[in-house]
């Protein structure tokens, strides 16, 4: 370090610590109780563990004495913060429920159960007075979270919020890596119980604070294992932490949307139940605090605009009073764009509470480190005048002083303001009911289907988990309906009865709206980095008719509210021993194929009609089924079926049900975990194998005929292949004595290495003995860069911009039975634009026709020479005989270049075709690609092939650029999974006549005939 650096790092320390002093006695808004006294040792030791004077403020720099109520040192055996120990989940729930056993202003419950059935808490923090009364407050906060039940009547609303506490719900840890917020929180519970400061006393006395301070509670006990097994080998490199929840990792904070998680469900039920008014999600990541209420635009386009005021409220008012501590690096607009609904605060952002969150500065565990920041996080802005400290000594300690003092700032600004808090809440319910007459629309109506009643029930079950409301239209119903476009006049349309009705005229008509409702992000817009999805339409990614109606009179029809979905399928009709399924894209054909495992599935490969009902190829012919099981199986399944005396005269196959295994990196596990969460709920059982176990398994085929090998996220062909470094030592991840919680889900001794090459050359030879290897997005371009998919390459992106858009498609394969049950095309959600293009050669990719900008290169006429007649004409030289040339074949974007003798004479690259790739989906037009999100320049992709299956040996690759099955949100598309799953024998071409023989051939074909049919 430079002096002059160090000099400046001394008078910047100097200036802080003065400017420390003085507010401590000026402001006395925080001043602690004078007479109460404090425990000495305890308070001794927050000072050690500060590593910075001005990393605390007067809120936290001192803990309360109590006779009664022990401190978090009772549990922990030192204080919370302290280096070097993170307590278990259970540890921290055994504190919390001491707190409860000694404190009469302390109560816990049990709030729910993660995958792996670990318990969840909430305690409830108040005067024993407020906690006393709560069942009656909760029916007055009931009234004001749901207005219609005193006729949208303000007086009457005045009334009750005069009369209630208003409930702060603080939670903790989603992010199991983000280890600070347990401590703090026992820390924070304790203070608030026992305190006798003015300020605690009255927030107190005026509101209930709700705290869960584990969130992810399967993560939380995996991380401390993690961070033991570390302090147990000094010097040694530890593992990341590859499973955080059971299923997935960071994305537990994505899942507010679809709410699959046990976590997501736990706390908004909890959240509901007590209608709070605000959810506070604390996680850690950049320095020092980053409270992002106010965050950055686009703000989400269906919240209440109320909420906008009150996160500008509460979060400049939260950095002002950190200001006034002195503490530096705490700013509240920041790099996070508060535009996609799925973070788990924004349960209460849609729920017309208040969402919020902390980014405070942790080190992943309990570690004192020395932090060095880059510019961009310690640089001064204008929102951040007192930026982050350049290099620090960080504690876990600083990280629960920052946490504590921000959150008893704020609660003591709420606990100031809850009338006016409260009066929001209640507009904003209000708002939230008057909806239909006020922006509308007026409902959302899902017109009765029996193709869709499947995917019908898996969206009313997210319905159901958001609390929304759902009626079913009990007579037919004719309403105005919005055009096709702007400027289209509106039209009618019948609804039958028995279609769905999601009323606008609910209390949380929010969340359903911001769900079905489409998304456009501007291409111009000034957020240059959306933080996550740009577009999520539930109506477009569970493939369903969903209609937007603006017109009010559809709520004066005659409707019933409908509580059990399930009862709209499980319909059986007719007589006879041959059960018909129809395939309709429905998520739950494949397993009902694993619950009949003793019956005879055949599958038709064309559609037929039978008394008057149609069944599209792939339908499912059943007989020697359990007579007497059956329609409790198609209920739970949400399927129909019909009964035949007679199976159709139709060309089928015969399925037996797959032995599936899923493959998985030591190097992430989250994408797939939604693959797994998927197949898990739809009842598909799988192997569980990591790459390790391919790298040593010869023989896979005679285990497994599905390997399902879905993206590891982010991740190259590289890594796949080679694992993490052997530099230093093995890491392993399995049960101990020391990591009791490890090892459950797959477990290794070394995490690092990769599939090697003998993996590799295991997985090819499953494939051309005739397995089926589905791949997606990275591990999609591993199959292609090592050669499992012969004549597939991805497409260049070009410079098209695509965040989490959802997408248009066509089917080109419609006869694939990848395809069976779909209509022309299915919306799809992709992530940055993959693509793929395809070739009946080998080869290499690029080549000279990119280079001429002027012609297309996929139109052979685009090219040709100054003459007589049109473009498409030829050119006639004059004085000869006319001798007419080959045709040329325009070939379109996801087709492979025709080839015509000259190009496949003698040529060993040309692919045999039967083994040539089937496109079974592309992207539309450039025109209609967009559905929902951001798109710009996505001419480079569009009508590119997205889902391709390779023929490889005996086997297939199928490779999607599309993610299928992603965050519980993209139903619609889960069937082409299990579609091609069902039908892994039935993907391979029968061998063409033609092509047994290839033209025998005099010369070597040129450079230039593979460049030119490459280079699309
Ligand atoms: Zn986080």
């Amino acid at each position: 370090m430079s002096p002059s650096r160090l000099a400046l790092i001394l008078v910047s320390f100097i200036l802080l610590s003065a400017a420390v002093a003085p507010s401590q006695e000026l402001n006395s808004t925080f001043a602690r109780d004078p007479v109460q006294p404090i425990d000495q040792q305890y308070t001794d030791q927050i000072h050690k563990y500060t590593t910075d004077p001005s990393f605390i403020s007067p809120l936290v720099d001192y803990l309360p004495a109590s006779k009664t109520v022990p401190t978090p040192a009772k549990m922990l055996g030192d204080i919370a913060g302290a280096p070097d120990m993170l307590p278990y989940a259970e540890d921290v729930y055994k504190y919390f429920r001491l707190l409860a056993a000694n404190s009469p202003r302390v109560k816990v419950f049990t709030i729910g159960h993660s995958e792996e059935g670990r318990e969840m808490i909430a305690a409830a923090v108040a005067d024993p007075k407020l906690l006393a009364g709560a069942k009656e407050n909760d029916a007055r906060l009931a009234q004001l979270a749901d207005p219609r039940t005193i006729n949208l009547d303000d007086a009457k609303a005045r009334q009750l919020v005069d009369q209630s506490w208003p409930i702060y719900y603080i939670t903790g840890t989603i992010h199991s890596p983000e280890t600070g917020a347990p401590t703090a929180l026992m820390e924070l519970a304790y203070r608030l119980a026992v305190d006798d400061a003015p300020y605690v006393k009255y927030i107190r006395s005026h509101m209930i604070v709700l705290i869960t301070p584990v969130v992810e509670v399967d993560g939380r006990d995996r991380m401390v294992d993690i961070y033991n097994w570390h302090k147990a080998h000094p010097g040694q490199t530890w593992p990341r932490l590859l499973y955080w929840g059971h299923y997935v990792a960071h994305d537990n904070n994505r899942d507010a949307m679809a709410m699959t998680l046990g976590l997501t469900r736990n706390v908004l039920d909890t959240y509901l139940a007590w209608h709070a008014q605000v959810l506070h999600d604390l996680h850690e990541s950049v320095p020092f605090l980053y409270d992002n209420t106010v965050g950055d635009g686009p703000y989400n386009a269906w919240a209440d605009p109320t909420l906008a005021d009150e996160w500008a409220e509460l979060g400049w008012n939260n950095v002002a009073q950190m200001q006034s501590f002195g503490m530096p690096g705490v700013f509240t607009h920041g790099d996070f764009d508060t535009w996609s609904p799925g973070y788990l605060m924004f349960l209460a952002g849609l729920h017309n509470g208040i969402s919020r969150l902390y980014e405070t500065f942790g080190n992943g565990g309990a570690d004192t480190e020395k932090r060095i920041l880059r510019p961009e996080d310690y640089s001064r802005t204008w929102y951040r005048q007192n930026p982050p400290l350049p290099v620090v000594k960080w504690s876990q300690r600083d990280n629960n002083n920052y946490e504590e003092s921000a959150l008893l700032s704020t609660l003591y600004y709420f606990s100031h303001n809850t009338h006016h808090f409260l009066e929001n809440y209640y507009l904003k319910s209000k708002r939230a009911v008057e909806k239909p007459s006020l922006e509308g629309p007026a409902a959302y109506v899902i017109p009765q289907d029996p193709a869709e009643t499947n995917r019908q029930i898996e969206l009313l079950k997210v319905m159901k988990r958001q609390h929304v409301e759902v009626e079913e239209l009990s007579d037919a119903v004719t309403s105005t309906v919005p055009g096709e476009k702007r400027g289209d006049k509106p039209r009618q349309e019948t609804f039958p009865a028995g279609s769905l009705v999601i009323r606008m005229d609910q209390p949380y008509s929010r969340v359903a709206d911001a769900l079905l409702d489409r998304q456009f992000w501007a291409a111009g817009d000034p957020q240059k980095h959306p933080y996550d999805d740009t577009g999520w339409s539930f109506s477009h990614l569970f493939n369903l008719k969903v209609v937007r109606v603006l017109d009010p009179s559809i709520l004066k029809s005659k409707m019933a509210r409908l509580d059990d979905p399930a009862k709209l399928a499980g319909n059986v009709a007719g007589a006879g021993a041959v059960l018909a399924v129809a395939n309709t894209g429905q998520v739950s054909l494949l397993p009902l194929a694993y619950k009949l495992k003793g019956a005879a599935i055949q599958v038709a490969e064309k559609s037929f009609d039978v008394d008057g009902k149609h069944f599209a190829a792939g339908s499912l012919l059943i007989t020697g089924f359990p007579e007497n099981q059956i329609e409790g199986i198609l209920r739970d399944l949400a399927l129909d079926a019909l009964r035949l005396a007679a199976a159709p005269s139709v060309p089928v196959h015969l399925v037996t049900v797959p032995r599936i295994a899923f493959m998985h990196t030591w190097l992430g596990t989250q994408t797939e975990g939604w693959w797994r969460y998927a197949f898990d709920t739809a009842g598909v059982p799988f192997d569980y194998i990591s790459t390790q176990a391919v790298a040593s398994e010869q023989d896979l085929h005679s285990k497994y005929d599905v390997i399902v090998f879905a993206p590891v996220g982010r991740s190259s062909t590289q890594e796949i292949l080679n694992g993490i470094p052997m530099w230093n030592n093995p890491m392993p991840w399995q049960k101990s004595e020391l990591t009791p919680n490890l090892g459950a889900i797959d477990s290794t001794s070394d995490i690092r290495p990769g599939l090697g090459f003998e993996g590799l050359a295991h997985l090819k030879q499953f494939i051309e003995q005739g397995g089926l290897l589905i791949t997606c997005e990275d591990t999609a371009q591993f199959a292609i860069e090592t050669s499992l998919a012969p004549g597939v390459s991805l497409a260049p992106h070009g410079d098209v911009r695509i965040v989490g858009s959802v997408l248009n498609t066509v089917f080109v394969d419609t006869d694939n039975p990848i395809a069976f049950g779909y209509g022309k095309g299915v919306p799809v959600i992709s992530a940055s634009g993959t693509a793929f293009n395809v070739s009946h050669t080998l080869g290499r990719t690029g080549g000279r026709v990119l280079m001429d900008p002027l012609t297309d290169p996929l139109d052979p006429y685009a090219k040709r020479e100054t003459g007589r007649g049109s473009v498409d004409d030829s050119d006639v030289p004059q004085g000869r005989k006319t001798v007419e040339p080959e045709p040329l074949v325009k070939q379109q974007p996801w087709e492979a270049a025709h080839l015509d003798e000259e190009q496949t004479r003698n040529n060993p690259l040309v692919i045999p075709v039967q083994s040539r790739p089937d496109v079974i989906l592309r992207f539309s037009d450039a025109k209609t690609l967009l559905l929902d999100g951001l798109l710009d320049k996505g001419s480079s992709i569009a009508e590119h092939a997205v889902v391709v299956n390779a023929h490889l040996g005996q086997g297939n690759v199928l490779l999607f650029g599309n993610n299928p099955v992603y965050r519980g949100e993209t139903i619609g598309t889960y069937a082409l999974v299990f579609n091609a799953i069902l039908n892994y024998q039935h993907l391979t071409h029968e061998p063409a006549s033609t092509d047994k023989q290839l033209p025998v051939t005099r010369e070597i074909p040129g450079q230039e005939s593979i460049e030119h049919e490459a280079g699309r």
